[in-house]
This record gives C-alpha cells, structure tokens and sequence, in this order.
C-alpha cells in the first residue's frame, strides 16, 4: 500500500469511528471461579467466587475463555483509576493483566488497528513533505535575495533591469526587498501555524 492509499484508509477509518473525543474507559477485571464463598479453593463447578470477588459483586457473571480454558467467570468493575500501563497489550506483551472493554463498536476497533499501521506511513508523509516545504522556502528565499542600489535595498530577482552594454545595465522597475513573494512566504508560514493551532 502506498502512502497515499494508507492516509485515505487512516481517514476513511476516522470517519467511520465514533465521533471524539474519547476517553479511557473502566477497566474491567475479569477472572475464572476458583474459590467457595469461605474462600477455599474447590474444584470445577463448586466455586463461586473468583480473585477478584473482594472488590464486591460482580458486574458479569457467565462462561469465560480463561487462559485457553472456557470456564465459570466473573468480570469486576476495577475502582483504580484507569492507568493506560495496565489496560494495554500487545501481541508480543504476554499475558493481558488487565482486561480493558473500553472499545465496543467494530468500527472503533478497525480505527485502532488502521491508526497502529496506518500512522507510521502518515509521519513518514508529514516529515517528506517538511523537508520538500523547507527546500522550496530556502529556494525561493534565495531567488529573491537583497540587492543593494542607490542605497536602498531592492529585490535582485522582482526588479526589472535592462542591459545598456556589455558591463552597465539600468533599473528600469524598483521593487523593495522584501519583495511581495517573501512577504506571501510569511504569510504561508503564519497560515500554516494557524491551521496547526486550530486542529
Ligand atoms: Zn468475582
Ligand atoms: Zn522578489
């Protein structure tokens, strides 16, 4: 996929998530019955509670994957305030200690993944097109570089000369430096930030 392709997909995929902004959610705590309500550890089908069931009751309780296991679970309500180091895994993490279950919608979660290999090529995009915007400024600056006559400062590449002779010339149009094309340059410049500030 090129980059262009990536940044349409990224976009198409911001549309079609929930609108922001988001927020962390609850993080939920979600754990097989292993324990009896006298908090000893009984055997399959006689337990009632699970590690967690000191927080209280239970917001959840069915039939859970537990680490490859489908069993009795609860799932708890965690009362710590949300910390993104425990509500987050990756494929190479290991084991989740906590179970975020924050992202609902499908569409949220296509947004999540696209963003994860998606944004990599859109800051490659954004640091190109820095250095393009740089050079080109750099370019036009010394296109239209300061040149000193009669003792004021004109624009060498604005201002019209015409030759007389092989050595002599003579200024036919005087354009003060800084000319109109580096003023636009600063007034893109002041745009661009602008447009930053409000996103
Ligand atoms: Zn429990
Ligand atoms: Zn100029």
């Amino acid at each position: 996929m090129n980059s262009e392709n990536r940044v349409n997909q990224l976009r198409a995929d911001l549309e079609a998530a929930t609108p922001g902004p988001w927020e962390p959610g609850d993080v939920w705590l979600t754990a097989g019955l292993i324990y009896s309500d006298a908090w000893e550890r009984v055997g399959d089908g006689n337990a009632t509670r699970c590690a967690y069931c000191h927080l209280g009751e239970p917001a959840w309780s069915g039939r859970a994957d537990i680490n490859g296991t489908v069993m009795p679970a609860h799932r708890h309500r965690n009362p710590e305030p949300y910390d993104p180091g425990h509500a987050v895994s990756s494929s190479g993490g290991g084991l989740v200690a906590y179970e975020g279950g924050g992202v609902v919608r499908s569409e949220d979660v296509r947004f999540v993944v696209s963003a994860r290999e998606h944004v990599p090529a859109l800051l490659s995009e954004v640091d190109g097109l820095r250095l393009k915007g740089a050079a080109l400024r750099e370019r036009i600056t010394a296109l239209h570089a300061p040149v000193q006559h009669m003792g004021q400062v004109w624009c060498g590449e604005c201002s019209v000369r015409r030759s007389t002779g092989p050595r002599s010339e003579e200024w036919v149009a005087f354009i003060p430096h800084p000319c109109p094309t580096i003023d636009a340059l600063g007034t893109a410049e002041t745009q661009t930030t602008e447009t930053k500030e409000q996103i």
